[in-house]
């Protein structure tokens, strides 16, 4: 009875008129019944009619060129709604791709679940060499928060209820669920399979903080005399935007966003403390961290990038406990979702909201006016060839008259750059490299935050970054999404100058072909590709793509010497400083 789920797939007919269900039907039911609609995919065996069946059923199955482009497609389908984004692959290879994408969801604490066909149990377990063989749920296992399997077609419901459960109750992460494709093709009585279906009721649910750990924490709110508000990915994941502006906006603390809270209040808000970072982390004597780690990405809380020898008083709401005390002491630790802690502190603080001291926001006002005026004169100069700075001034002038567009941006200096050039005014509109760094997200969380949002989506891409998913382009003019990938093409990766000391033939390790016209790519899919020198013919080129919503990729050549060594974290990189000597 395999047939009835290829037939169905074929035809579209509803199930109900079938005495009998298959396992293509429930999974597709399932997902459906807990209002996932969308798929990110890639077809082959044993999962073709499964993604057949679901276009049939009125679900829209997003084809990918490689599983881990769909993968982080649903990972940042998953952070912009909070429902988890689905990646169906086949087994083993196409498994595997999809893994390094789970991987990273679940490091972001993005909801998303993996559903890969496998082949049959008996024959994996003898390790008798079945094709495309593995134990696909064991290798998942370490890089998921949760991995279940599912062997019977009257489990299957239950199983996509407990993945969608994993992926968005407490701390959000990553999810793999094993399908054998024995377990697609089974059979049961429809009314039978109708019955096992779960619909989840609050997947996540809302989780209040003590009442003794809110009053610690305005305890040390209202004791900081130089306090700062750190904001994180948590905390836009959250939705929790208007209480958190109005606990910002009430205390008067500056702020302080993480990339990716970036636009949770705008940058250009009078409390943001983003051109005056290392002041503020250094000079703050109370810091609380809202949705935010204290892992690399903020100097695991300690040493000079915190002032130390003094150490800062912490409160940190987070709706792991465990993350609490990971790097540093947390004096005030505040568990719960981010809406009901934040609620609760400004509930506390009441009429009574302790003003920060004069002295330390004239501070902060003093250094963020020094450093803005700086940028400024540096974004105003017009060097030839373009540079990162000049490049960036163009695209940020465009953007700013469209705070709606969605930004997607990677690379080592493009994204450094970017990051701090490129303000963003909403929130959630803004899909980086994110908590491990990486390179390769890139047309994947294009493309997912342009189907998921169904509004224009600018990819700021290194040409080194870029070529991690950019055959992608492929699926971006298929769908035709408005999606407009700008390259950043100085030759390499860092920068195209290196050359190979032995005088050999091979070019050296971070350098591309020279001149590489990446906009061709996309027109041969038949997309629109500009090739462009100068920061007047960038915004021309972007004004363009942004009006005609088209698939566009722009060719940005900008000065091969610009950049530096892994951007900002050439610190990381002891092998180069060594090989210099
Ligand atoms: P960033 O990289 O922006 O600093 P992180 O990814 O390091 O942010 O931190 C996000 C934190 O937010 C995680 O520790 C996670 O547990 C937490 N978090 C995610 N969603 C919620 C939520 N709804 N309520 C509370 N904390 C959350």
């Amino acid at each position: 009875m395999a047939e009835a789920g290829i037939n169905d797939a074929r035809n579209g007919s509803a199930q109900d008129e079938q005495a009998t269900t298959d396992g293509f039907h429930l999974v597709i039911d399932a997902l459906k019944l807990n209002d996932i609609d969308t798929i990110f995919g890639l077809v082959g065996i044993p999962i073709t009619d499964l993604a057949r069946l679901a276009q049939a059923q009125g679900m829209r199955f997003i084809g990918f060129r490689h599983e881990q482009n769909a993968g982080n497609a649903a990972a940042v389908a998953g952070y912009m709604t909070k429902k988890p984004g689905i990646c169906l692959t086949v087994s083993a290879p196409g498994f595997l791709n999809g893994l390094t994408a789970l991987a990273n969801a679940t490091t972001n604490c993005f909801p998303m679940i993996l559903i890969s066909g496998s082949s049959e149990r008996e024959i994996v377990d003898l390790q008798q060499g079945d094709y495309e063989e593995m134990d696909q749920l064991n290798a998942a296992k370490p890089y998921a928060k949760a991995a279940y399997r599912v062997l019977h077609a009257e489990d299957i419901g239950i199983g996509v209820a407990r993945a969608i459960r994993a992926a968005l109750s407490g701390r959000p992460g990553g999810v793999y669920l094993d399908l054998p494709a024995k377990l697609l093709a089974q059979t049961i009585d429809a009314a039978k399979g109708r019955e096992s279906l779960v619909k989840v009721v609050d997947a996540a649910p809302r989780q209040i903080p003590a009442p003794d750990a809110v009053k610690r924490a305005l305890d040390v709110i209202r004791n900081a005399k130089r306090p700062l508000i750190l904001l994180g990915k948590g905390a836009a994941y959250a939705q929790a935007d208007a209480q958190i502006r109005e606990l910002v906006e009430k205390s008067g603390v500056p702020y302080l966003p993480m990339s990716m809270a970036k636009g949770l209040l705008p940058d250009t808000h009078a409390q943001s403390a983003s051109a005056a970072r290392s002041y503020v982390l250094a000079e703050a004597d109370a810091v609380v961290l809202i949705g935010a780690r204290l892992n690399w990405l903020l100097a695991h809380g300690k040493g000079k990038t915190w002032g130390a020898p003094v150490s800062k008083r912490f409160v940190q709401i987070d709706i792991a406990p465990t993350e609490i005390d990971s790097n540093v002491a947390i004096e005030a630790p505040l568990i719960g979702d981010i809406g009901s802690c934040v609620e609760a502190l400004v509930a506390g603080l009441g009429d009574e909201f302790p003003q920060p001291d004069a002295d330390w926001l004239d501070a902060i006002a003093q250094r963020k006016n020094a450093n803005l005026a700086k940028m400024a004169a540096t974004l105003d100069k017009n060097p030839s060839p373009m540079n990162f700075h000049s490049a960036l001034r163009a695209i940020r002038d465009v953007l700013k008259t469209r705070p709606d567009i969605n930004v997607v941006n990677e690379g080592a200096n493009t994204l450094d750059y970017a990051r701090s050039i490129i303000d963003m005014a909403q929130p959630r509109k803004r899909f980086d490299s994110g908590t491990w760094g990486i390179m390769g997200i890139g047309m994947g969380f294009a493309i997912g935050a342009a189907v998921t949002s169904g509004t224009q989506v600018v990819a700021i891409e290194g040409d080194s970054a870029f070529g991690f998913s950019g055959m992608e382009l492929e699926t971006i003019c298929r769908y035709n999404l408005p999606v407009c990938t700008i390259v950043f093409n100085n030759n390499g990766v860092y920068r195209g100058t290196d050359v190979n000391p032995t005088g050999g033939a091979d070019v050296a390790p971070t350098v591309f072909v020279k001149g590489a016209r990446y906009d061709r790519m996309i027109e041969a899919f038949g997309g629109i590709g500009h090739h462009v020198t100068t920061p007047e013919e960038l915004t021309q080129a972007l004004l363009e793509a942004i009006a005609s919503g088209q698939p566009t990729l722009i060719n940005a050549v900008i000065d091969e010497t610009a950049g530096t060594e892994s951007g900002r974290l050439t610190n990381l990189n002891p092998q180069s400083a060594a090989m210099k000597k």
